[in-house]
């Protein structure tokens, strides 16, 4: 399976699951070249098929766009790149349960076994430190950058009012990473809840995280959405060559 497909059915993945909606974005970088990645144009990820996937230099250029409109937070993922060689997947999401932690002085910590990742450090990066008066989109190289270098070494950051960036050194990886950061969220919420008065929560702590983190790729997870994805995307596109066939009839009769 190629890695088109697979960034199709990252997009389809991260939709069904709610962490990214009309707006949110994943994408690849280039097997065949370190300086390009791959990334949808500009649809809601729900509809992403392998032909709207579009490569890009790592200014985020389209090396070819066929007029196509692109994401205007693409520099997202550019600057992301440039800085982590590491990095061979990058999601952004407007993930819900995620942006109050963004917004507020609570911190997102693990307290999940299928979120351990958190416990490597999740920064969050204010628009405002960099440019004042912004719609909090990430629209330009600068924005790129300044949010580039909060996410650091770590695998992920909260964008504040707006979401996250989610990386990793697979697709499946941050399509994983990225649906378990939403659940801890949750989780992170519903036991503070819990825990009142006293406010006594369990967390992971640095040896459960390290120990988790060591072999934890999402491996079971993604051998799951690829065999349903990939049965959907078939049935798709066989539905569409079915349907070419009265417009098809129709055009010949005019021959
Ligand atoms: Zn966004």
């Amino acid at each position: 399976m190629s890695i088109i497909e697979d960034l199709v059915i990252a997009s389809r993945t991260l939709a069904e699951h709610g962490v990214i909606d009309s707006y949110g974005h994943a994408s690849v970088r280039s097997e065949t070249d370190a300086e390009r990645y791959l990334m949808p144009r500009a649809i809601a990820p729900e509809l992403v098929t392998e032909d709207d996937i579009l490569e890009f230099d790592l200014d985020s250029k389209p090396i070819d766009g066929r007029g196509r409109a692109v994401y205007n937070e693409r520099f997202i993922h550019g600057e992301i790149y440039k800085l982590r060689p590491d990095v061979k997947a990058i999601v952004h999401n407007h993930s819900p349960a995620v942006v109050p932690f963004s917004c507020t002085e609570a911190e997102l910590r693990p307290i999940f076994h299928m979120s351990a990742f958190i416990g490597l450090g999740v920064p969050t990066w204010d628009i405002r430190d960099a440019q004042e008066g912004t719609d909090l989109l990430v629209r330009t190289p600068l924005l790129g950058e300044s949010l580039a270098r909060t996410l650091g070494r770590f695998p992920a950051a909260l964008m504040r009012g707006h979401g996250s960036v989610v990386v990793g050194e697979s697709l499946q990886i941050a399509v994983g990473r990225t649906i378990y950061l939403e659940q801890n969220a949750r989780m992170q919420f519903q036991a503070v809840l819990l825990s009142a008065p006293s406010g006594r929560i369990v967390f992971m702590d640095d040896k459960e995280v390290a120990a988790n983190v060591a072999w934890q790729e999402y491996g079971r997870a993604w051998n799951l959405w690829k065999t349903r994805w990939t049965a959907r995307l078939n049935a798709e596109k066989a539905a569409a060559q079915g349907a070419k066939w009265p417009y098809d009839s129709a055009s010949n009769e005019g021959q």
